[in-house]
């Protein structure tokens, strides 16, 4: 196994599936059985769920709404995410905390590190509600702020394109994937992985990140296993 505890980043749009909007309940199963697999192998496993399938602060800022109210709204949709990914996980049996940075104690629990760190080790899964807590940040930003904290292995950024390609894929058939990327190359080629705020923080702290496409059955575990199928960004 190449990677032992590992933070899964899954952007809400991914949980749409078809619809234009919320969240599909077949996705929400899908989702569940590629994690369960992980958790089949004991990998320690915490996730982070974005809320572009709900609801995005720069979306309600441009339509004039206060931009941090906008966010406080966006955070709160990440908590519909991951408590509709709980239930999924549950249904399956697997244990799975989810953990909020905005304290909402009937809802869920709020977020401690040291507790989150028992449940990891008891290999429970965790999930990081509500982003970092703060508007003007994002999911993405978020995740590899948790990632440092509990000290995961690696970020695993689910996508729907197999990595990183020197130009568009869905555009160009000749487009090649980068099997390996460095940080600063992201950084100078802008390189939309992740907002940029959150690939430095990976950077000055020295935290890999994966980029797979999750949409691919089994390619989950492939990735844990060190199998090449998407694009790892390093120092
Ligand atoms: N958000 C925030 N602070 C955070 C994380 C998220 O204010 O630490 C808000 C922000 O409005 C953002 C929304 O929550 O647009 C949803 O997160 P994100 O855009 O990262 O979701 P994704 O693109 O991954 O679905």
């Amino acid at each position: 196994m190449k990677f032992k505890r590992v933070l899964l980043k899954i952007s809400g749009e991914a949980l749409m599936g078809d619809k234009p909007y919320g969240i599909s309940t077949e996705v929400i199963k899908f989702v569940s059985q590629e994690i369960q697999a992980l958790h089949n192998l004991k990998i320690e496993l915490a996730l982070v769920i974005g809320a572009g399938n709900i609801f995005r602060g720069v979306a309600g800022a441009a339509s004039g709404m206060d931009r941090s109210s906008a966010d406080n709204m966006g955070m709160l949709g990440t908590v519909m995410n991951s408590l509709a990914v709980q239930d999924g996980l549950e249904n399956l049996d697997i244990p799975t905390k989810v953990m909020s940075a905005i304290t909402m104690l009937n809802v869920c629990e709020t977020y401690e590190r040291l507790k989150a760190l028992d449940y990891l080790e008891n290999k429970q899964v965790v999930i990081f509600a509500a982003g970092t807590g703060n508007p003007y940040f994002t999911t993405d930003t978020a995740a590899v702020l948790r990632a440092l904290e509990i000290k995961a292995d690696v970020i695993m950024k689910a996508t729907r394109v197999d990595g990183v390609y020197d130009r568009d894929p869905e555009k160009d058939p000749n487009a090649v994937r980068y099997h390996t990327l460095t940080f600063s190359t992201v950084l100078r080629d802008d390189l939309r992985i992740m907002d940029a705020a959150g690939i430095s923080l990976a950077r000055d702290n020295n935290l890999p990140i994966f980029v797979f496409d999750m949409t691919k059955p089994g390619n989950i575990v492939k990735a844990v296993m060190g199998e090449d199928v998407g694009t790892l960004i390093t120092n």
